[in-house]
């Protein structure tokens, strides 16, 4: 799906105006992307346009690709808060914000904030966040978000896309190291294709070499859980490009037939069928 911006707004997407904003209008340079933190798609709508939370975004995606929109991309909301970018202060004056449904940082079982636990929560791992908890977050949200960004990119011209946790370092979280943050600044650089991010999940391959770390993490840090050989033959869960260890580099989310438990491996060292 492609999207067309008219009057600062996503064609054919649902509106709800927030009255969380400033008067006056913006020339938007930046997105920041953020964790709702909230259990739901809906709480997090009716959160964000009432008056008592005086924070929103521009945009949230669900779970399921849902949209609304609840802000002309031309207006000021509240989401940033105390931020800089650059040197820039403040940050709400000239960027757009974009929220994801997900509950945000979990505790170590699992559980949000909110006291619901996520049976699909996984470890993961950012330099920023260290070893955390996360609820994944789902292909058609992913896949809605990086065409939205596209989209915006192209219309106003932008190329610089941040988490919130890196404009307002040590007071904020979102997004979790399960936000493939690195390939959506690309998307926003204008270098990235508009393919899907996330692999076949039937897809089946092979690893190439012998001695591939198995890795808990998509990271080359002392997380390896298994070695894999050359003629293994994985199943990819889903995959994504990270910036731990490597630059930008594609990992696979693997279940490896010759180990029971899920691991990361580097792109670079298997045949995807
Ligand atoms: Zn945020």
């Amino acid at each position: 799906m492609t999207f067309a911006i008219k009057n600062h707004r996503l064609d054919g997407v649902r509106w709800n105006a927030t009255p969380n904003r400033s008067s006056g209008t913006i020339t938007p340079e930046l997105i920041i992307v953020h964790d709702t933190a909230g259990s739901s798609f809906s709480s997090s709508e009716s959160w964000m346009t009432n008056p008592a939370a005086k924070a929103a975004a521009h945009l949230l995606i669900g779970r399921a690709g849902d949209i609304v929109q609840m802000g002309a991309f031309n207006q000021k909301l509240w989401h940033a808060g105390s931020s800089s970018w650059k040197g820039r202060q403040y940050c709400n004056g000239f960027s757009i914000g974009i929220e994801f449904d997900n509950p945000g940082i979990l505790d170590k079982h699992g559980a949000a904030w909110t006291g619901r636990r996520y049976d699909e929560a996984e470890d993961c791992y950012s330099e920023y966040h260290g070893h955390v908890m996360a609820l994944p977050y789902t292909e058609a949200q992913i896949e809605t978000g990086a065409e939205i960004v596209t989209a915006i990119c192209r219309h106003y011209g932008i190329t610089e896309l941040a988490a919130h946790f890196e404009i307002s370092p040590g007071r904020k979280y979102d997004t979790t190291p399960l936000f493939p943050l690195e390939k959506f600044r690309s998307i926003a650089k204008g270098n990235a294709d508009p393919d899907p991010i996330d692999a076949d999940p039937d897809a089946d391959g092979t690893v190439s070499v012998d001695g591939l770390n198995l890795r808990r993490w998509p990271s080359n840090n002392d997380n390896v859980i298994a070695v894999l050989n050359h003629g293994d033959t994985i199943e990819v869960i889903r995959s994504g490009v990270y910036a731990n260890g490597f630059p930008e580099a594609r990992w696979h989310l693997v279940k490896a037939a010759s180990h029971p438990e899920l691991g990361w491996v580097h792109s670079a060292y298997v045949n995807l069928i």
